[in-house]
């Protein structure tokens, strides 16, 4: 509205098992999400395989889909719900590529160059686009504003 000059963009960030396991680097990630974002919601939890698969559906068939839904669900993971402008981007820009070679050489000061530990164990998820964060927010949280924040054209406030 005419009072607020930017508007809060929502999307998911995941903290992947391989980062949680270590308590220092899952409290460096943690702090770089406080630094950077409003945090709207903040979850533990731990996936079964079949949820691991139903996330990444779109990956099945890939080389490295069985490595991947296996490593999901291999241990606790932590999930937010956080909110900035351009939330999307800025998360997926502080996380890195995905593959950890690129990730170490060309950017090494991203999350995946400083904590990735191969392409498959890469520290963190984040939602690459508007309709991927709403369907992500809702796998990750369904209960959160289900009925009315579902409807908008775009997760904001
Ligand atoms: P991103 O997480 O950067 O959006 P993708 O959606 O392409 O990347 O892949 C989902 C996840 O699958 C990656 O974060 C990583 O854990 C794993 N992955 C992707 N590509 C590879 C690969 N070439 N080899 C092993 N694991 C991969
Ligand atoms: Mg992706």
């Amino acid at each position: 509205g005419m009072r607020c000059a930017k508007t809060l963009q929502l999307t998911l960030a995941v903290i992947k098992p391989d980062a949680v396991a270590h308590p220092l680097i899952l409290e460096a990630l943690h702090q770089k999400i406080v630094e950077n974002f409003i945090i709207i919601r903040k979850k533990d939890l731990a996936w079964r395989r079949v949820d691991s698969e139903r996330f990444y559906a779109e990956h099945a068939g890939r080389f490295f889909y069985q490595r991947l839904v296996e490593f999901m669900s291999s241990g606790p993971m932590r999930a937010y719900i956080i909110a900035r402008e351009d939330a999307i981007t800025h998360w997926r820009g502080m996380m890195g590529p995905t593959k950890v070679f690129r990730a170490r050489y060309a950017s090494s000061d991203s999350l995946r160059g400083q904590y990735g530990l191969t392409d498959t164990r890469n520290t963190t998820h984040g939602s690459d686009s508007i309709e991927s964060a709403r369907r992500e927010i809702a796998f990750f949280f369904p209960e959160f504003l289900a009925d009315e924040w579902m409807k908008r054209e775009e997760p904001g406030f």
